[in-house]
């Protein structure tokens, strides 16, 4: 089953996806840490992408396609993968329900936090894309581009939304209950 994760920049996505992954024994794929290992080795793929990561735009549709499409094609049906930085745009969400395995796709979590709460998180963090700056157009990319994902899962009846305003441990029984909960729907079904 695959589970999306979306929310915000900051909202601690990645966090709980590691913590899951690591305690459950499910996937994790986050496209913002492969386009970090691009960009480290230098790849054309990583160059490329650096510019717009370091504008805090969004890496064009079709490099973020090519991926992702791969990697998901071939998850055994019985596998849990948390997809974590994708989809970010209506054209990725489509092309996602293309790739997919037929009826793999069982849960979209919603993550939320106040705007203050993001952005003490992004600058507590530090990375070379989280100064002010680059993070207040981050964010206004997310709500324009992104936070439209949030009705098209809705639509589909597969959201679930979790308060990210909370401390990591309080949020990961949530996560795994929703995760529970989507799986046993599945296998009804
Ligand atoms: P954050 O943790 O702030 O949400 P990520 O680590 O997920 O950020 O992503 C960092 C950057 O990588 C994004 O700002 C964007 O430029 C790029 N990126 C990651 N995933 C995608 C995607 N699905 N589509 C376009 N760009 C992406």
């Amino acid at each position: 089953m695959i589970v999306i994760l979306l929310g915000a920049p900051g909202v601690g996505k990645g966090t709980q996806a590691q913590l899951a992954a690591k305690t459950h024994g499910w996937k994790h794929l986050s496209t913002g840490d492969l386009l970090r290992e691009e960009v480290a080795a230098e790849t054309e793929l990583g160059l490329q992408a650096q510019t717009y990561m370091n504008r805090g735009d969004l890496v064009p549709d079709e490099v973020m396609v090519g991926m992702v499409a791969a990697r998901i094609a071939t998850l055994p049906a019985e596998d849990v993968l948390l997809l974590d930085g994708f989809p970010r745009t209506l054209v990725q969400a489509q092309a996602l329900e293309e790739a997919a395995p037929s009826g793999s796709i069982g849960l979209a979590l919603y993550f939320t936090a106040s705007d203050d709460v993001l952005i003490g998180r992004l600058l507590g963090r530090g990375r070379k894309d989280d100064t002010q700056e680059v993070i207040q157009h981050r964010l206004a990319v997310y709500r324009e581009t992104t936070e439209p994902l949030v009705a098209f899962y809705r639509d589909r009846g597969f959201l679930a939304e979790i308060e990210a305003d909370r401390p990591v441990e309080e949020i990961q029984p949530d996560v795994l209950a929703a995760v529970q909960g989507a799986l046993s729907q599945t296998k009804l079904a």
